[in-house]
């Protein structure tokens, strides 16, 4: 039995391993978007559920604007680059939530939320756009899955096996795993943080996402800028999961006129 379930895992391995389209790299990754969906669309329903969804004000129809743009430019992105129906799996949703943590994130499939303590932030929908770009990159790179994978090794060991067969959802280990590799824990420090490299990476891919949906990825200098700026006795929920330093600012500027010239291949050459 022991041995059958060693071969398990094995397959699971091998067959899992999973290409990051925006780097080519080949990434760790137990689940598959068959797998790693179903949970993730449960959970976001389950979220809703339990936290208060703002419809119909003009800031819900913002979050949905910049979404449904985000969500255009990453296909339009995909298709051209080879990669057509990647995103077939994907049910895009963008939801706003009354809650004063200054939060956002993106599940897998396209499950996005904003907290209502971020929109001081953001401002404007450029503002949104950066985060959402930044968030919604998170889940194409399949950041998520890699962190949950690295975790379920870390502190799983042998019931790797079961998760990444069966990702029930109902096992409590599961969920929690589950919540802490994508963010979505109330409590602060549960969340396990980026990592530097999957932080950059968002960046790249971020602000490549906005300019090509005519957002000016200027705005993400001054958006982390003004996120950092926050910090004292309560730093920002989301600062806990990504660090923002002078060095990440930097590399932003420096990223900005790449995301303008990828843009332009797009035809899109002026900036709101
Ligand atoms: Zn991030």
């Amino acid at each position: 039995m022991r041995k059958f379930i060693s071969g398990l895992i094995f397959t699971v391995l091998v067959v899992s391993c999973s290409t990051n389209p925006f780097t080519g790299k080949s990434t760790l990754n137990f689940q598959s978007n068959d797998q790693i969906f179903p949970t993730a669309f449960a959970e976001y329903d389950q979220f809703l559920k339990e936290h208060k969804v703002i419809t119909g004000t003009a800031d819900a129809e913002s979050i949905k604007r910049v979404g449904q743009r985000i969500a255009k430019a990453a296909e339009r992105w995909f298709n051209a680059n080879g990669y057509e129906g990647y995103l077939k799996d994907y049910r895009w949703e963008y939801n706003l939530v009354q809650d004063e943590a200054v939060n956002a994130w993106c599940m897998p499939g396209g499950k996005i939320v904003f907290y209502t303590g971020i929109l001081p932030v953001t401002k404007t929908d450029t503002g949104i756009a950066v985060v959402m770009g930044h968030e919604v990159a998170h889940a194409l790179a399949n950041h998520g899955a890699q962190r949950m994978s690295a975790a379920t090794l870390q502190q799983y060991g042998a019931l790797a096996g079961n998760l990444a067969l069966g990702m029930s959802g109902s096992s409590a280990q599961t969920v929690e795993l589950f919540n802490q590799a994508y963010g979505i824990g109330s409590q602060v420090g549960v969340m396990l943080p980026f990592s530097r490299s999957h932080e950059s990476e968002a960046d790249a891919i971020g602000l490549r996402l906005m300019a090509i949906a005519g957002y000016n990825p200027e705005e993400a200098v001054k958006l982390w800028q003004r996120m950092s700026q926050m910090g004292g006795e309560a730093p920002p929920e989301i600062m806990s999961t990504h660090p923002s330093n002078e060095t990440r600012i930097q590399n932003l500027k420096q990223l900005v006129p790449a995301a303008k010239q990828e843009a332009a291949k797009f035809g899109v050459t002026s900036f709101e």
